[in-house]
């Protein structure tokens, strides 16, 4: 079945971290899910199917079953390189333009010149107590201009951008200071004054779309890491019961390193499997019959620049899923994880690529080492292939979309044991 279309739509109504949480939060709920809050006691029931978030942008949802002997646990990220919005965010001269701070690692010139507008979340007062809202202004609100070639020349030979000067986007002719916590405050049904706070991001205001020959290849916003957050999601939904708990994970703040209270590098994961576990030594045993897969996006062989891949290690778009590789554990894979992976694509009859960085380039990294110092587990990185990752569009393959739901359906639908240096799978 192609999803193509269900992976557009999940984005659009994912233009901040908040959103991904509120989308993925909406699919389960759709399902009969229940979500739990960690200011509460939990009474889990047997076959019960349960989510829980923290601070609005990270969710891990489960289900539980009378046989499990550990957890399946998928791990993907809810944020994509962005801009911030800053507190006081007029910034006055000729035109009003909004004060904003890079998020992330970014390829500036790809954000100039695109419809761009507003989303995240407010917190407001109301008569019962300070309330957060979600708030996207889903209009084509604001641009960052480039420079007229005329004025300079040699920009075709590299460009270069000041974050604090030449990236902030257009927002009015006005330059009357105020107006815009006001457009806020109008989306979110308050007063100015009753705004507080807010977090609140630039998104680019383009679709998904197919192209290619055949439309075998898609051109998104945000796929890294709302494709692999959409496929954990179908496949967390599809998957039949085993003899294991499934856990889908989304964690905030993969884009500057992991390490807050929502991150992969925070407690969330290890606090919930405990409470699900019961008991320290319950969630020892359970670990030792755990596995993880770490979801997030593998850079593809590019047409222009074949020589910036490693020359037998590079995967090309809509060749499979992708297992990542690294030395220095940046990627966290290693023998007995990539086995066991394989070994799940080839009952889901998915094709596998391999991709690790010549070895005389450093890469990027993402959440498996991350969390496994939390949450000690067999873990693989994989992802989709892509190209131009962190682009304000990037492009990957439509296949690799199907390829990727059905190993991790497979993989949610399996069961570990591990008895010595045998692993059944
Ligand atoms: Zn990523």
């Amino acid at each position: 079945m192609d999803h193509i279309n269900g992976l557009f739509e999940f984005i659009k109504h994912s233009p901040s971290a908040y959103h991904t949480v509120n989308t993925v939060k909406g699919l389960l709920d759709s399902e009969g899910y229940t979500e739990l809050y960690e200011s509460d006691r939990w009474k889990l029931t047997v076959g019960g199917r349960y989510y829980v978030i923290r601070n609005g942008t990270s969710i891990i949802a489960f289900r539980t079953s009378r046989e499990a002997r550990g957890f399946m646990i998928t791990a993907s990220h809810s944020d994509s390189p962005t801009f911030r919005v800053k507190t006081t965010p007029e910034s006055v001269g000729a035109y009003t333009r909004l004060e904003v701070e890079k998020y992330g690692g970014m390829i500036y010139y790809t954000w100039l010149d695109r419809p761009l507008s507003v989303a995240g979340r407010v917190v407001v007062r109301t008569p019962e107590g300070i309330e957060s809202r979600l708030v996207n202004l889903n209009r084509d609100l604001l641009t960052i201009p480039s420079l007229a070639i005329h004025l300079n020349r040699g920009v075709n030979e590299g460009a270069k951008f000041n974050p604090a000067k030449d990236l902030l986007p257009l927002y009015s002719s006005s330059t009357e200071k105020g107006t815009f916590i006001g457009t806020i405050a109008r989306a979110v049904g308050v007063e100015p004054r009753d705004v507080l706070s807010h977090d609140l991001f630039l998104y680019n205001r383009d679709e998904g779309r197919r192209i290619g020959k055949d439309g075998e290849f898609i051109l998104c916003p945000r796929l890294d890491d709302l494709g692999c957050v959409f496929a954990s999601t179908v496949a967390f939904l599809n998957s039949s019961e085993g003899n294991s708990v499934p856990v889908l994970a989304v964690f905030d703040n993969e884009e500057v390193g992991s390490e807050t209270k929502q991150g992969a590098a925070s407690t969330f994961l290890r606090d919930v499997l405990l409470r699900i576990s019961g008991s320290e030594q319950s969630l020892s045993v359970a670990l030792e019959n755990s596995f993880m897969v770490s979801a997030d996006n593998a850079h593809a062989k590019h047409p222009a620049y074949p020589e910036m891949s490693d020359p037998d290690n590079a995967p090309v778009l809509n060749g499979g899923v992708v297992v990542k590789y690294n030395a220095a554990q940046r990627y966290t894979t290693d023998g007995l994880s990539d086995s066991i992976f394989r070994t799940v694509c080839q009952r889901a009859g998915v094709k596998v690529q391999t991709y690790c960085n010549r070895a005389d380039l450093p890469g990027g990294s993402t959440l498996g080492s991350i969390a496994n110092t939390k949450v000690s587990v067999p873990t693989v990185d994989i992802g989709l292939p892509q190209l131009a990752m962190h682009s304000a569009n990037e492009t990957a393959g439509a296949h690799d979309i199907d390829s990727m739901i059905s190993a991790l359906t497979e993989f949610y639908s399996s069961s570990m044991l591990k008895k010595g240096s045998r692993v059944y799978f």
